[in-house]
């Protein structure tokens, strides 16, 4: 191991937590390491790029796309390193304290501080388990919206409870001719304030589950759904099919390198400290009594945990990074700006 190769802090995962946490470090002046599962920074943000973001502070409401070029932005401007395509599998602690971190594609990263912001793990879609979307999947079955307007004018039938089923509902019942929204459940696991809007624009029908896709060979044309508690059953007929069953997430690892974990999160501190030492956490897969899961959040917990790792690499260390109008780091920067 070579003293370049070894970072004052890496940070696993390049969601908002992540890219903070690196723009943060490099304001104090860290030598930072990105080391992010997927082949591009934004996290959590790409499933819902097309969405409004309206709870940011001091942001007006813009496509999430917007927030998260405006964040990579960020998180690179102090250079990180940044690793793509890289899965942190396991740690250990060398003899003389650095943190070795093994990836699944078999390299070795060393750190003095390791900050995990892995949100919920690298997440898979939860796809529907029917036959008849698993071998072949019809092309009008859909695992995300990328684009709303192509549903303009159809018949939708979205199915899920969480966020991103109402969100998705919300959005396409703007453009499309019809949105059937079904659930397992009766009650949905969303903000309150969107699942009153849904039901305002859309047709909910709860408890339902997909029990049937009726397809002319490459397209759904109608949904069998039933209801799960009286069985009563019901066949729609659909142009597209969204499915937002949430996804799968793996932090185990996590647990057997020797993290306490509480309800499958990192548990951290009020300083975003795990039980380990030098290793902090920050973002949605951390927890603690109150921990916010939302991107404004995730930029605290960042917060806290930069400052933690900078005072446990040096004890000297100020608390806090000074803020931008008083940070001598942001003088050139200043100047070009002003003069641009
Ligand atoms: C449908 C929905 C809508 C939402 N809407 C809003 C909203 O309007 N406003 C708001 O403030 N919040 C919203 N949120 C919450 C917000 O998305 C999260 O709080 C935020 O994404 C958390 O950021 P994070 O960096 O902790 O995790 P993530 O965004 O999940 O990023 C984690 C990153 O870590 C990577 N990773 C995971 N494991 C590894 C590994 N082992 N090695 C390397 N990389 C790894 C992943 O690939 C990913 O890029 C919403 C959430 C959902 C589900």
């Amino acid at each position: 191991m070579r003293e370049e190769d070894i970072y004052d802090v890496t940070i696993i995962g390049g969601g908002p937590a992540g890219m903070y946490a690196a723009f943060y470090a490099g304001m104090r002046e860290m030598k930072v390491k990105i080391i992010e599962g997927k082949d591009q920074l934004g996290g959590f943000l790409h499933t819902y790029a097309e969405k409004t973001i309206w709870d940011v502070g001091g942001l007006p409401p813009m496509k999430c796309s917007k927030l998260i070029e405006w964040l990579v932005q960020q998180a690179n401007t102090f250079n990180p390193t940044v690793i793509f395509n890289r899965q942190m599998e396991r740690f250990s602690r060398l003899e003389n304290g650095i943190l070795a971190l093994y990836t699944a594609e078999g390299e070795i990263h060393y750190t003095r501080t390791m900050i995990i912001a892995v949100g919920r793990g690298v997440a898979e879609i939860q796809r529907l388990e029917l036959q008849e979307s698993n071998d072949n999947e019809p092309i009008n079955l859909h695992y995300t919206v990328q684009n709303p307007e192509y549903f303009a004018g159809k018949r939708v039938l979205v199915s899920g409870g969480g966020n991103s089923a109402v969100d998705w509902a919300i959005e396409l019942a703007k453009v499309a001719q019809r949105v059937v929204v079904i659930h397992r459940q009766s009650e949905f696991r969303a903000m309150e304030r969107n699942v009153s809007d849904m039901h305002e624009i859309a047709d909910v029908r709860t408890p339902y589950q997909i029990t049937q896709l009726h397809t002319n060979g490459e397209r759904i044309n109608q949904v069998g759904i039933t209801h799960t508690v009286n069985r009563d059953h019901i066949v729609l007929d659909v142009d597209e099919v969204v499915i937002s069953h949430g996804y799968t997430s793996n932090l185990s690892d996590l647990a057997s390198c020797g993290l306490m974990m509480s309800d499958g999160m990192v548990l951290m501190s009020q300083h975003a400290e795990t039980n380990l030492p030098g290793i902090f956490a920050a973002g949605d897969c951390a927890t603690n009594e109150s921990k916010v899961r939302l991107i404004a959040g995730a930029f605290n917990d960042a917060i806290v945990a930069v400052n933690r790792a900078k005072q446990y690499l040096n004890p000297e260390a100020a608390k806090m990074a000074y803020v931008s109008s008083h940070n001598e780091l942001f003088r050139d920067k200043n100047r070009n700006i002003s003069r641009s």
